[in-house]
């Protein structure tokens, strides 16, 4: 991609009406565009990385056997009656009648919708366990909704959902999910923290929240800091290793403030140890029985011909959030570095280029050639804006690595940069071997 043509609107200043960096910066760099309150278009940088992040978890959903189907936007709020929702959701669902005066929704959540998928399809034990999922996005009517696109009303979310016959094997399911969670996290370099949670209203007994450590996130936490020691790929997928896993995780004090117990934290976390800060919710898990299964028959049948009722889980993953929260971990003295694995390209080219000289720009368009062809993602910066400002405006792009062709740069060697590092002196064959390698 040639920045000339790139659709990459970036502002000259720090918009005034975002308060916290991310919001600040993807708009500034034009990766989100406002179009009513809470609810935004997502530009092509944005979009990419997105999608990206949205690629990342679902191969860590599929790892653990997770099916992907999709359910559409739009629910009847006939299955909401059924489970006593309708009511009890309240101003945060956005409610909307159909020609025909039929009362419908845009989904806030999906666990009606697919209770009634699985009701109408499993019939037996044999056909369990089940572990579904979608990514799609979600709307809820926010009392206020802030920081871009991080408590916004329309937002991306992945929910998955188990169906399980008995309280064991429903914990295996919620355990996976676990597990499944802290890789897609570590994927995208973020360290995120299970802390013990209030199921809220979606109810029930078990639950999780992930949360990552930023200054302007909305969640109090308190924590034992060994948490952070945790090492998770000695885990596999078995039950007795991911028993352990949890085991490991709640040996330490983690909560959010609806959980805070002072007495508790105190007398279980040596001083020391005490860590009180904010944090991001990125992810959250619950296991709840069959409040779900019972409300709305989903049930199947047994062996000794009785039925029982099907133990359900959801699990949620805020996908666009994500974008913001990576933004607030990552960004730091004014550079944005964006992890390999989402980067929205693998390395920018960025020559200096004279009016009257068009020397530089020909090597760029070499170099940007080479790497094209070996599958290599670059973005080459055509503009004839002047170095410094070019690589003040690539400090807002995050992409990890530069490619720097400026006054003196030699023959055969080029300056290569990561962006937050010291330049080194690379030939166009050892940058290429070092960004195929970090592909992998
Ligand atoms: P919060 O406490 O932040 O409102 P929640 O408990 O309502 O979150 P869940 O219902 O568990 O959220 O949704 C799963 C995930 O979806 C959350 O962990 C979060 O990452 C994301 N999410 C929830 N609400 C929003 C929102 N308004 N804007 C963007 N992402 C959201
Ligand atoms: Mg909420």
């Amino acid at each position: 991609m040639y920045l000339s043509n790139y659709f990459l609107p970036i502002l000259k200043n720090n918009p005034s009406e975002a308060q916290i960096k991310s919001h600040q910066l993807m708009l500034r760099v034009g990766m989100i565009k406002q179009s009513s309150s809470g609810i935004y278009s997502w530009l092509p940088m944005g979009f990419k990385i997105m999608k990206k992040i949205e690629n990342i978890v679902r191969e860590e959903q599929n790892k653990i056997g997770a099916q992907e189907l999709l359910m559409p936007t739009i629910q009847s709020a006939e299955i909401w009656k059924e489970s006593g929702r309708y009511n009890d959701y309240g101003d945060e669902m956005l409610r909307i009648k159909d020609r025909q005066g039929r009362e419908m929704l845009y989904g806030p959540t999906n666990e009606e919708l697919i209770t009634e998928i699985f009701r109408s399809a499993i019939k037996s034990y044999k056909l369990l366990p089940q572990l579904l999922y979608h990514i799609q996005w979600k709307f809820r009517d926010e009392l206020r909704p802030r920081f871009g696109i991080m408590r916004c009303r329309e937002f991306l979310m992945k929910d998955a959902y188990s169906f399980d016959l008995n309280d064991d094997d429903a914990v295996l399911s919620y355990n996976k999910m676990f597990l499944a969670y802290l890789k897609t996290f570590q994927r995208l370099e973020l360290s995120a923290i299970p802390m013990a949670a209030d199921t809220g209203p979606i109810g029930g007994n078990l639950s999780h929240e992930f949360v990552i450590l930023a200054e302007s996130g909305e969640s109090k936490i308190f924590a034992d800091k060994r948490i952070f020691d945790i090492k998770t790929e000695k885990y596999s997928l078995t039950n007795v290793s991911l028993k352990n896993m949890r085991n490991e995780f709640e040996k330490y004090y983690a909560v959010t403030d609806d959980k805070f117990n002072n007495k508790d934290f105190e007398s279980k976390v040596l001083k020391n140890n005490r860590l009180i800060t904010k944090g991001i919710e990125v992810g959250h898990i619950f296991y709840f029985g069959d409040k779900y299964s019972k409300a709305l028959k989903a049930s199947v049948d047994l062996q000794d011909g009785k039925k029982t009722d099907v133990k359900m889980g959801s699990y949620g993953i805020g996908v666009s959030r994500l974008v913001g929260a990576i933004i607030e971990a990552k960004f730091n003295n004014n550079i944005m570095k964006w992890p390999y694995s989402i980067s929205p390209f693998d390395v920018a080219v960025i020559p200096m280029i004279n009016k009257n000289d068009d020397t530089n720009l020909i090597k760029a368009e070499n170099i940007y050639n080479k790497l094209k062809k070996n599958n290599i993602d670059v973005l080459l910066d055509d503009t004839d804006e002047n170095i410094s400002s070019k690589l003040k405006k690539f400090d807002l792009i995050g992409v990890p690595y530069q490619i720097i062709l400026g006054k003196n740069s030699e023959q055969d060697l080029l300056e290569f940069k990561e962006i937050d590092k010291e330049a080194k002196q690379l030939s166009i064959n050892e940058i290429i071997k070092i960004l195929t390698t970090k592909k992998k």
